[in-house]
């Protein structure tokens, strides 16, 4: 009998407009990856109606949210802050449970998403448009932004409180209304993020939630009342998202993918830092992260000693139950992940590679009824074509590719259609220029793990990473239009351009 860990005073529901929804035609259960008999909760399954009528719950709460002052809209936010400062342990707590990333982990992503509230309640009083010149001296010009309408935020299960949080918070504060669906496998932390909206007094409507998996998400985009697609999660649903979406010929659509992210260690690397950051960027959150290190790049000359370190280091890391805090990693999401995750393993044997680490199932008894995988590491000679260097794979397993000088590493890590992040381990100020202008990439790091966002700095990528609308505080140019507006003080008319304003047609 599978163990039911959800408290039963908790009900599970869809929020549209101010109904509660607790119950649907079909539900849908959330499962411990740390133990696959553990409940955490069983969910009602958002059906295509559903998603409308969250729709239309959005569109009808959308002209009081935006004709509200954007301060008293920012108070909202500060109110919020407050509720998750005061339960930020209990929050960690459930992420780990649900979504199996240590609750360190989840604590420090949970004080990411408050950074986000905060950023844009301190927003709220900040300047949101320009004052710009004229060629006529009596008028004034501005800039000014509106907000779209309704967004849809569609989000990805491995950042399941951060994510949503980089998209609600712009959206909502610029006077957009959302419909929220988190990912099937974290609505527990979806719902929870939810509740704290509605404690923190935003208005019915504003935010509506949608549970379920792909059916109720393509009923969302396939709406023609959603203004903006807010999507993070995997290319091919992102493909998706933006083929639908091309029906619409007024929609935007904002999609976060995949990425191969690789960390560069050059000759005149430190080891010991190239290693810390090399660990970190692959293994943290079991390599689940988008900006995850797929490939370390590192000089020939120095890769044997790197090697060493490294794959020594990988054999020490403690992996167990997402609770304990002093686990470095947990186990992957599902059983769909270890499959996919070990058949890139074998891929990878069959591509050549030159096996150091061979990371296989867990099986020793804390493991046993969970999803955990070791480390896989292998060294491979870069060759254009070889899959395993140049796809996603979303789980422990790096490659370790020798580079000739910074022209050949620069090629090798363009070498994938992704384009997310990159680190660089170098004590050289005109390599990191040279990698800094070379490689295609949203974010890059120097001296430090590929991975690490801070909400004030934009988080997007290129290629098959993203389409040119990062994340966090850096969406307000996608949730809101511009609008340029002219006022003239004068008492006659005068034209830009020595426009002439002569009605008669009489010589001016
Ligand atoms: P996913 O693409 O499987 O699912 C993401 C969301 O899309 C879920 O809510 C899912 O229900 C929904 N969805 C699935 N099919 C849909 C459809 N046809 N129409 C509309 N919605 C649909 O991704 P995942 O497994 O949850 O997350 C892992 C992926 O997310 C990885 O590829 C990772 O790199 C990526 N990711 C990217 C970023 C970033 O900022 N670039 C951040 C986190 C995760």
């Amino acid at each position: 009998m599978p163990v039911t860990m959800s408290s039963p005073l908790i009900k599970w529901f869809q929020l549209i407009g101010e109904r509660r929804l607790e119950s649907a035609d079909a539900s849908f259960e959330s499962r411990s990856p740390a133990n696959w008999q553990e409940v955490v909760g069983t969910f009602p399954s958002g059906s295509a109606m559903d998603a409308q009528k969250a729709v239309a719950a959005a569109r009808a709460a959308y002209s009081a949210w935006r004709r509200m002052s954007r301060i008293h809209r920012a108070e909202c936010f500060d109110r919020l802050a407050q509720l998750i400062h005061g339960q930020v342990d209990a929050l960690a707590e459930l992420m780990a449970r649900e979504c199996g990333k240590v609750v360190t982990e989840c604590r420090a992503e949970v004080i990411e998403g408050l950074h986000m509230v905060q950023y844009v309640f301190g927003a709220g009083r900040m300047p949101t448009g320009d004052v710009v010149a004229s060629e006529i001296a009596e008028k004034d010009a501005f800039v000014r932004r509106k907000p779209w309408g309704v967004c849809a935020v569609i989000t990805p299960w491995n950042f399941p409180f951060a994510v949503p949080l980089w998209m609600l918070c712009p959206s909502l504060l610029e006077g957009n209304t959302v419909v929220f669906k988190p990912s099937e496998d974290t609505p527990a932390i979806g719902q929870k993020l939810t509740e704290l909206f509605l404690e923190a007094g935003f208005p019915p409507g504003v935010l509506n939630l949608v549970h379920g998996d792909h059916v109720a998400g393509e009923a969302l985009v396939r709406d023609p009342g959603v203004n903006v697609v807010l999507f993070t999660g995997s290319y091919d649903v992102g493909k998706r998202i933006q083929q639908l979406s091309a029906e619409h010929f007024d929609r935007i659509v904002a999609a976060e993918m995949g990425s191969k992210a690789a960390v560069i260690v050059c000759a005149d690397a430190r080891l010991d830092l190239a290693v810390t950051c090399g660990i970190i960027s692959a293994f943290k959150t079991s390599g689940q992260r988008c900006v995850s290190a797929g490939r370390i790049l590192v000089h020939e000359s120095l890769i044997d000693r790197y090697v060493e370190k490294f794959v020594e280091t990988a054999k020490r890391l403690k992996i167990g139950s997402p609770l304990h805090a002093t686990n470095f990693t947990g186990p992957v999401i599902h059983q769909g992940a270890v499959e996919k995750i070990l058949g890139y393993n074998e891929l990878a044997k069959k591509e050549g590679a030159k096996v150091l680490l061979d990371g296989g199932r867990m099986t020793g008894s804390e493991h046993a009824p969970g999803c955990y995988l070791s480390p896989f590491i292998y060294r491979q000679e870069h060759k254009p074509g070889l899959r395993t260097i140049r796809e996603e794979v979303f789980g422990p397993h790096v490659a370790i590719i020798p580079f000739r000088d910074n022209d050949h590493a620069a090629r090798i890590y363009n070498d994938t259609e992704y384009g997310l992040s990159l680190a660089v381990i170098t004590e050289d100020y005109r390599a990191m220029r040279f990698f800094r202008e070379e490689c295609e990439f949203g974010m890059g790091y120097v001296n430090l793990p590929c991975i690490g966002a801070e909400v004030h700095l934009p988080f997007g990528g290129v290629k098959k990473s993203g389409n040119g609308h990062p994340s966090a505080a850096g969406l307000v140019e996608t949730v809101t239009h511009k609008i340029a507006w002219t006022v003239n003080h004068g008492t006659e008319v005068k034209m830009a351009q020595g426009l002439t304003t002569n009605i008669e047609g009489s010589p001016a």
